[in-house]
């Protein structure tokens, strides 16, 4: 059970792959836009992502409490 939601802003996001090369279980890139591979991410793994919204060089990535 997720307890965490990863959202992409598809407007933001350039697809510089950043994203997936930290984190490819999480993320992946297709048709040019980052899409999340779990959109549920539990607290320990909450750290992790934090890792590749602050990769993000536009800050397309968030991550919100369900
Ligand atoms: S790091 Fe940001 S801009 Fe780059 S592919 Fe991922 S979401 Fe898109």
């Amino acid at each position: 059970m997720g307890e965490y939601k990863i959202l992409i802003d598809k407007e933001k996001c350039i697809g510089c792959g950043a994203c997936s090369a930290i984190l490819p279980d999480f993320f992946e890139i297709e048709g040019g836009k980052a899409r999340t591979k779990k959109s549920e991410i539990k607290e320990n793994e909450k750290q992790k992502i934090k890792d590749a919204v602050s990769g993000c060089p536009v800050n397309a990535i968030k991550v919100i409490k369900k």
